[in-house]
């Protein structure tokens, strides 16, 4: 008898007939004689709506009571899956997170877990229930309710599944699993069957939405296998686990795209000592978050730096950097919103050359601009014009053939 934790999220739960369509799905798990701890969302778009509902009130709402609004979306979840499981006649209960001890710290709206516990659980699976947790919710020390951030319930579930033990947390999507690039526009991406944690997390910040990177995080700390796979199809989807030999072997899993960054330019800047310092800082002191840098070589005492943030924090961004202007005194600073990130991911880089080189030429032949390129161990990315970014990543999809993965060629 296995112990599985199954997520669904929000789309899989939109309306009662959903509902009911995850309450068989979730039924015929445990017929199998499984034991089975779901953990939802809200339904839908109930949480956008309850902030869109708090926002026609004030533009800035006070985030105590911001948590205990949002984590009634959740709370709708599993009363109403709880009930929907019962009219099939499977046995069920629900719980917030709170109810469960599901400990946070005091940061509302960003809250971290700090402790999960399991007896409230245990006992119900032990006489035979499914138990049916609220995501994206717990309590801080206080007892006062707290979200995690947006996105939290998939960290709800691989916190739940680490405290249970659980031999796999399945993750419900309305995608078959994970791809080689996005289906919508690569048409012969193909799935993958397995991919490792960080890969799935160097993903995660590329730009794919698959899963939320705190609970890949999560569950790469604490050995969870996750499975991504379908809601409405009994396909077997990807799993999420630590790298093997076999891995290594394919040098490319995926090619992903953000567009939600912004690149920042700051013209003739002072090329000396201390000058990435004051502006990287002053940018961290504000809470913006850099991704990729470049500094170009300076030329008569005087250099460029580039830099790209998410596109929400922009308009911040900018104001730091006029602000640090004043003592930089540079020629000019120029924001860039036409600007994608796409990125080739794999842990076979490591031990394979050439792939950089391969990409760039992929890029080339499309004659497409690459305006800042970054790399890590297993991810190389760059920014080219978002106009671009369709042919982009298909002509790099192209290029590693993987639309061949898994099919060793
Ligand atoms: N309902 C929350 C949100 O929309 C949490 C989640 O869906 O994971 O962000
Ligand atoms: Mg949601």
């Amino acid at each position: 008898m296995a112990l599985i934790v199954q997520k669904f999220g929000g789309s899989s739960v939109a309306d009662a007939a959903k509902m009911l369509e995850v309450a068989r799905r979730v039924a015929k798990n445990r017929k199998n004689g499984d034991q089975v701890v779901v953990v939802v969302s809200a339904p839908g778009d109930t949480t956008d709506n309850l902030i869109e509902l708090a926002r026609q009130i004030t533009d800035e709402p006070d985030d105590r009571e911001m948590d205990v609004l949002l984590a009634t979306g959740e709370q709708q979840s599993i009363a109403l899956l709880a009930i929907a499981l019962k009219s099939l006649g499977c046995d069920a209960i629900s719980f917030t997170g709170p109810q469960v001890g599901i400990v946070t710290d005091d940061v509302h709206t960003k809250a971290r877990i700090v402790r999960v516990g399991d007896s409230k659980i245990r006992s119900a699976l032990n006489l035979g229930k499914v138990v049916i947790v609220a995501g994206f919710q717990g309590e801080n020390k206080e007892h006062e309710i707290t979200t995690l951030g947006r996105g939290g319930s998939d960290l709800t579930a691989v916190a739940i599944a680490a405290a249970l033990k659980a031999d796999v947390c399945e993750f419900y999507k309305d995608v078959d699993g994970v791809f080689t690039a996005n289906p919508a526009i690569v048409k012969n991406a193909k799935k993958l069957s397995v991919i490792s944690y960080d890969e799935m997390l160097e993903m995660a910040s590329a730009g794919a939405q698959v899963l939320n990177a705190r609970s890949v995080e999560f569950a790469k700390n604490f050995d969870i296998k996750i499975h991504v796979r379908p809601t409405f199809n009994e396909k077997e989807g990807t799993i999420v686990m630590h790298e093997t030999k076999a891995m290594e072997k394919v040098v490319i899993s995926g090619v992903t795209y953000n567009k939600n960054e912004a690149k920042i330019t700051v013209r003739g800047v002072p090329d000396q000592p201390g000058i990435a310092s004051i502006l990287f800082s002053k940018l961290g002191n504000a809470g913006v978050n850099v991704d990729m840098i470049i500094q170009n070589i300076g030329e008569k005492g005087h250099s460029d730096m580039s830099f790209t943030v998410d596109r929400s924090e922009l308009k911040k961004a900018m104001k730091v950097v006029t602000e640090a202007a004043k003592k930089l005194k540079p020629a000019g600073v120029i924001a860039d919103e036409q600007i994608a990130k796409v990125s080739v991911i794999g842990v076979g880089m490591r031990s394979h050359s050439g792939v950089a080189a391969k990409m760039f030429q992929a890029l080339a032949e499309e004659k497409i601009n690459i305006q800042m390129i970054s790399t890590s161990e297993i991810k190389i990315s760059v920014v080219v014009n978002s106009k671009d970014v369709n042919r982009a990543v298909a002509a790099i999809h192209k290029k590693f053939k993987l639309d061949k993965i898994g099919s060793k060629s």
